[in-house]
């Protein structure tokens, strides 16, 4: 008997006939001696109906209030898939977030886990009940019902596996793993039989959506080994874990395209000290999370600051920096939207040259500019003209000859 906790997204419970697939396969695993703990999504699309319907209503929702609605989406999966359990003869029980003891901390929509107590599931499971849990959600000390930021079933999936000691996490989607690009954009990306959390947190935090990256960090924090795979075959899928077996030979393991990004230009402000900290401050008291920044080299005392932050967040950032130009003597606030982040992630990167090179002359060959650049270790980001952003994941795709990879 292994503890065995599966995730499943918005289109694997996209409706009731993808329900009862579900619980088949639920089944199948409680069958076969198992404990299982099942996290499910909202249908897809319920979650962007939800928020379109509040802003609707209102310009700017409340976070709290935003919570207590999106956190409805996940109520409805949990409890029809329990149901569909039942039909078929399984003893199932849903909980919400609150009831399966997931406590975060008071941030609204994008709340961090601090504890998990599993009292209340661990019973369930020695009561010989499949326990189907809402992913995205959980309850602050105040008692208040918080979520984890879009993707956040995933987190939860992670969190519960580590909770309980689950002996496997399988992470069940619409595509058979992870590929070397997104499948819907390069069509000879191919799928990746192990991945490292390293990379995986990489392509995740640029763009590149079958996984949420906060779930990877918990996943590497906790050390949780998943298998991200398709609900719609038997495919094998991809293995993320701390160490793979290729590390040192493969230098590229993927690309991905984050479009949404926005880039925000603080322009003629004074160069001297203090100045950038008095921006990045004002920013990050509110929150903002901001990716890449280009400072250029001023010239007669004055600068021009770069940087990027998700597109949701621009008009925030603009509002926030206002009064901080008038402290610190003036200067000029431009955004621009149609913009895309383009990464190439590979661990083999930190004892490879000539990756950085190999990226610039694709692009260069296809004549696509090059905006802003930044790297780590294990990755290089290059901002882009988002209707170029496509075309630029193919060529650099090409170029690491990626399509000759994987399994
Ligand atoms: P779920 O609803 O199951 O959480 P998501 O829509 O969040 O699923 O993530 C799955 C989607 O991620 C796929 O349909 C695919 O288009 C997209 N995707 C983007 N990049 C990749 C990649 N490198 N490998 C696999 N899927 C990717
Ligand atoms: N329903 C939430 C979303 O659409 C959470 C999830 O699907 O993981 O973002
Ligand atoms: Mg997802």
């Amino acid at each position: 008997m292994a503890r065995i906790v599966q995730k499943y997204g918005g289109t694997s419970v996209g409706d009731v006939e993808r329900i009862r697939k579900v619980a088949e396969r639920i089944k199948l695993t409680r069958d076969q001696g198992n404990e299982v703990v099942v996290v499910v999504s909202a249908r897809s699309g319920v979650t962007n109906e939800l928020l379109a319907r509040a802003k609707s209503l209102c310009d700017e929702p409340s976070d709290r209030e935003l919570d207590m609605l999106l956190s409805v989406g996940e109520q409805e999966t949990i409890a029809l898939t329990a149901m569909a359990l039942h039909g078929m003869g399984v003893d199932a029980v849903s909980r919400t977030g609150a009831q399966a003891g997931i406590f975060t901390d008071k941030v609204h929509t994008r709340a961090k886990i601090q504890a998990i107590k599993s009292e209340t599931i661990e019973k369930d499971l020695a009561e010989g009940h499949v326990v189907i849990v809402a992913g995205f959600q959980g309850i602050n000390e105040d008692g208040q019902i918080t979520t984890f930021g879009r993707g956040g079933s995933d987190l939860t999936a992670m969190a519960m596996a580590a909770a309980i000691h689950a002996d496997k996490c399988e992470i069940y989607t619409d595509v058979d793993g992870v590929y070397t690009a997104d499948p819907r954009v390069v069509t000879d990306a191919r799928k990746l039989s192990e991945l490292s959390y390293d990379e995986m947190l990489e392509l995740a935090s640029s763009g590149t959506k079958v996984m949420q990256s906060r779930s990877v960090e918990f996943a590497k924090k906790h050390n949780v080994v998943f298998e991200v795979r398709s609900s719609f075959n038997f495919n094998p899928g991809t293995i993320v874990k701390e160490e793979v077996s290729y590390m040192e030979k493969v230098v590229v393991r993927g690309v991905s395209v984050d479009k949404d990004q926005a880039k925000v230009i603080v322009s003629n402000i004074l160069d001297k000290p203090g100045t950038s900290a008095k921006v990045f401050r004002a920013l990050a008291d509110a929150n903002v999370l901001v990716d890449m920044i280009v400072q250029n080299v001023g010239r007669q005392g004055i600068a021009n600051l770069t940087f990027t932050v998700p597109q949701g967040d621009s008009q925030s950032a603009v509002k926030l920096l206002e009064p901080v130009l008038d402290e610190i003597g003036g200067g000029q606030i431009a955004i621009h939207e149609h913009v895309a982040k383009l990464s190439v992630v590979g661990v083999g990167m930190k004892t490879h040259s000539g990756v950085a090179a190999t990226v610039f002359q694709a692009l260069a060959d296809n004549e696509i500019n090059i905006d802003l650049i930044s790297t780590s270790e294990i990755k290089i980001s290059i901002v882009i003209d988002q209707d170029r952003a496509d075309e630029a994941a193919r060529v650099t795709h090409a170029a690491f000859e990626l399509d000759k990879i994987g399994d």
